[in-house]
């Protein structure tokens, strides 16, 4: 006994401080790409290279449009590898974000003779219009479930099918490292027991209705937050005929966590944007 008590005295503390003090992220952390798009002369080779078709071109009437979606990013680094000093890999990981349309941003530029990327004529994001003009309701509604569920939520992590990556890292919001309970916030074994609904994995049409009537089963008012690149979009599984390619597919999502796994802090920082209790960060 006098040894466990010695061992916990020479350990000290050992839970962050994040969200109240800034994350420390390991130097070796593989976090989103960065694209300078002023600077990218040409994206051919990184969308080749890219596995998930997270990079796509499009090209018409001497114009070529580059979109990059983080929703379907593995955050492997092929593209910077591949894309002549124009990609970076950073540390970023507040990547979470309330409308799927954010994850994704274009540029347009001129097309040159030898197919290379000329002038930059625009850049833009995935918001549409009609999105747009849904955001005073979608606020009203936010603010309202904030304020019914005060600062104290229950979680019911729902795995879709994942390969477990991401199961892995929401497990650890619970050890003395994360200790997800310090913010008030705890898993529960049952839909019915929950606030939230943490969803993981390309959504297998084995698990469709199970999730479907999970959802059914959480009562209202209720937030699903979709992790993962999977979860998003179907990841490197994308649309087939086990999965139907992301959980917004079968349920509505209020907040998409982006990373193949998103590593615990970006966890935490998605399921407290859906709380109201952090800002989305502008990308
Ligand atoms: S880091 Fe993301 S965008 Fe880059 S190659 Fe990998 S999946 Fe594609």
């Amino acid at each position: 006994m006098f040894h466990i008590f010695k061992k916990a005295a020479q350990t000290h503390l050992v839970t962050i401080g994040y969200p109240h003090a800034p994350a420390r992220i390991p130097e070796n952390f593989r976090g989103a790409p960065h694209f300078d798009f002023a600077g990218w002369r040409d994206a051919r080779p990184a969308a080749e290279a890219c596995p998930t078709a997270a990079i796509r071109i499009e090209e018409a009437a001497g114009r070529r449009r580059v979109t990059v979606d983080y929703g379907l990013c593995i955050y492997c680094g092929q593209c910077a590898e591949a894309g002549g000093g124009a990609v970076k890999i950073t540390r970023d990981f507040e990547l979470a974000v309330r409308r799927r349309g954010d994850l994704v941003v274009s540029a347009e530029y001129a097309l040159e003779a030898d197919g290379s990327q000329g002038e930059l004529i625009g850049m833009g994001s995935g918001h549409s219009s009609e999105i747009e003009t849904l955001e005073p309701l979608e606020r009203k509604i936010r603010d309202r479930i904030h304020q019914v569920l005060g600062r104290s939520l229950a979680i019911r992590e729902v795995d879709a099918g994942s390969c477990n990556g991401c199961e892995i890292e929401i497990g650890a919001l619970n050890n003395p490292v994360y200790d997800l309970e310090r913010l008030g916030i705890h898993f529960v074994a049952s839909p019915r027991h929950a606030d939230m609904l943490l969803v993981t994995g390309p959504v297998t049409r084995n698990m469709e209705l199970a999730l479907l009537k999970t959802w059914r089963a959480t009562a209202e008012p209720k937030m699903v937050v979709a992790v993962g690149a999977c979860g998003i979009s179907g990841g490197i599984f994308g649309l087939n005929y086990a999965t139907v390619g992301g959980v917004d597919a079968v349920i509505p999502v209020d907040v998409f966590i982006p990373g193949c796994p998103p590593r615990p802090h970006a966890l935490l920082h998605g399921i407290l944007l859906a709380l109201g209790r952090m800002e989305q960060r502008p990308r």
